[in-house]
């Protein structure tokens, strides 16, 4: 059969380690045999962003800027031993901070899921995903220990004006201080990439902050939600039979756990941080997990949440049989794929993504799983654990035969 044509190249970010070589077999064994697609390559392993000052990282963003979507594979994020592994000139800054930056975007993380992984939660049928604000909080603080007696004050010197003084606390003996920002332009563009994210997966929207106790700081989280939504997103929600919901935190937790899914979790940056690790490990494994950076210029960029799987990547470098498992990076090609058969108006495309990602989940759900999965699926006599080749050439085999009876 004639292959399948994406008219808009694809922005790939290439990337390091275990996940680099995941991402090969995938292209090679599930979208070459299939896709005539062209793509924008960006190599960005650890050694060339080294040897191009990081500016593949800056290019790469730009590129996704241009043409709307892009899928990236894990990449490393340079520490002190990465500096000295790779012989590297500086600890480069995290790829994903860099385009983060560029392309000032909302984190959304949506939980895979096999019928025959269950979730730890026994009510949720239906996946949540969490929209995580990506800026400040308590990510760009400044604290002070305070060794003894004395007065805390939160003083803002505006450019032209005279300063604003608030009591903290008298210290009587010693303690610790915190200092937080966010702005208002950074929380509107968070609830902007809310919406528009609650409208692409049509599903409900939940916001919740704790503004009881923060009536200035996270009461201005909520007062922006609520103006966004009514200035722009209102008629469109209801037009959908969509829901845009705001409560407290504590109460949006209560409710999740005893929920069916099926939401969006919009969450400032801590708690967002927290509560997506949560609902990653309630349904199984790191690799079960997809990941999409949206921008509010209109721009995608789909990646896999986890890392780039090291150990296993010094067993392959070994010659040792590894088992690691590309749920993720296939989801992420497959999310990349879908967006532009929408922007390309392409529905052919969009059924090659949704029959990968079946042939995927048919795969699991027969029982052929990595090390992983192995030790959170039901039982059954089917399962057997597959090597990283052999869990990709199994979807090959099951996605060769849904493209037959296309
Ligand atoms: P990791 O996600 O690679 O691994 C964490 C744990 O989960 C390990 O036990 C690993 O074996 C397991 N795991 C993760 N993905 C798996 C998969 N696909 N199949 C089977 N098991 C899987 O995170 P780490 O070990 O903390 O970091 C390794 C490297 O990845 C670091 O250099 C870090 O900077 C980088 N990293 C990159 C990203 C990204 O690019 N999005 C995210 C996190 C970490």
């Amino acid at each position: 059969k004639a292959k399948i044509k994406v008219l808009t190249p694809l922005v790939e970010l290439d990337g390091d380690e275990m996940t680099r070589v995941m991402w090969q077999m995938v292209k090679e064994k599930l979208l070459r045999p299939y896709l005539e697609l062209s793509v924008e390559y960006y190599d960005l392993s650890l050694e060339h962003r080294d040897e191009t000052n990081d500016r593949v990282t800056v290019d790469a963003a730009e590129a996704i800027k241009k043409y709307g979507v892009g899928v990236k594979c894990a990449t490393i994020t340079a520490n002190e031993d990465r500096v000295r592994e790779y012989h590297l000139k500086e600890a480069w800054k995290s790829p994903n901070a860099t385009i983060r930056s560029a392309l000032d975007g909302t984190v959304f993380r949506k939980p895979i899921l096999a019928r025959n992984i269950r979730p730890a939660v026994s009510s949720w049928k239906k996946p949540i995903i969490i929209g995580r604000h990506a800026y400040g909080d308590v990510y760009d603080n400044s604290e002070i220990r305070v060794d003894g007696p004395g007065t805390a004050e939160l003083v803002f010197t505006p450019a032209a004006g005279t300063p604003v003084r608030r009591k903290i606390h008298d210290f009587s003996s010693p303690g610790v201080i915190q200092g937080i920002h966010n702005t208002d332009d950074s929380i509107a563009s968070f609830a902007r990439s809310c919406f528009a994210f609650a409208l692409d997966q049509k599903m409900d929207l939940w916001f919740s902050t704790k503004d009881t106790i923060s009536k200035i700081y996270d009461a201005r989280f909520r007062e922006i939600f609520a103006r966004e939504y009514e200035t722009s997103w209102k008629e469109a929600f209801q037009r959908e039979g969509l829901d845009y919901f705001f409560t407290l935190i504590d109460d949006a937790v209560a409710r999740i756990m005893k929920s069916e899914g099926g939401i969006l979790w919009a969450l400032k940056n801590y708690d967002g941080d927290v509560l997506s690790d949560m609902i990653a490990s309630a349904n199984g494994s790191l690799a079960m997990m997809t990941s999409v950076l949206v921008s509010p210029m209109g721009c995608y960029e789909y990646e896999a949440a986890h890392g780039t799987v090291q150990k296993h990547y010094y067993r392959h470098l070994r010659g040792e049989e590894t088992s690691s498992n590309s749920t993720a990076l296939i989801f992420a090609w497959s999310g990349g794929l879908r967006k532009r058969a929408e922007f390309d108006s392409t529905p052919e495309v969009a059924l090659f993504a949704d029959m990968l990602e079946s042939a995927t989940l048919e795969t699991i759900e027969g029982g052929s799983l990595t090390g992983d999965l192995l030790l959170v699926a039901e039982p059954s006599p089917h399962n057997r654990k597959v090597d990283t080749p052999g869990f990709i050439n199994a979807i090959a085999a099951n996605l060769e035969k849904r493209l037959a009876q296309r």
